[in-house]
């Protein structure tokens, strides 16, 4: 696994969508530094890349009504219905699960390194993300990972 504790932090952070409608607020611990996953799911789900990073439930504020895509027994994705902006991911079976949050949505957040990519193996081939970071196969996330834990699909 990544360590992510040495980039977990205290503190503020506004993202919204395209269009304004849904604005979420992170007040608290959040990870400052990004993870890409390459499943298919992920890709067919963001539309080319998927790179969040992580927030406490207790430290995010959504405001704005927001859609749900249940992409799992225990995960969902959700997204804006007004302009199609993807908002996060959530394991929904665990009431405490950390948000995992488009990256996109938050202006500061582009200042966040690259720590981890999963599912490296089905990456397409427009995508290659540069960097001395965590490159993981399927197979090698599958075999450690458990998916209450992980977070794909
Ligand atoms: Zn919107
Ligand atoms: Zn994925």
């Amino acid at each position: 696994m990544t360590d992510l504790t040495r980039y977990e932090r205290q503190g503020r952070l506004q993202g919204r969508c395209l269009c304004g409608a849904v604005t979420i607020d992170v007040d608290g611990g959040h990870v400052a530094a990004v993870g890409a996953c390459h499943c298919y799911i992920c890709q067919q789900w963001s539309g080319a890349l998927y790179a969040t990073f992580d927030a406490k439930a207790d430290a995010v504020t959504v405001t704005g009504e927001v859609g749900r895509y249940r992409s799992s027994e225990h995960a969902e994705r959700t997204f804006c219905p007004t302009c199609g902006a993807h908002l996060w991911y959530r394991n929904v079976t665990r009431e405490a699960a950390d948000y995992e949050l488009m990256a996109g949505l938050f202006r500061e957040a582009a200042g966040f390194p690259l720590v981890s990519e999963i599912y490296v193996d089905q990456a397409p081939d427009y995508v290659s993300l540069a960097g001395d970071h965590s490159r993981r196969t399927a197979a090698d996330y599958e075999s450690r990972t458990t998916f209450v834990e992980g977070d794909d699909p």
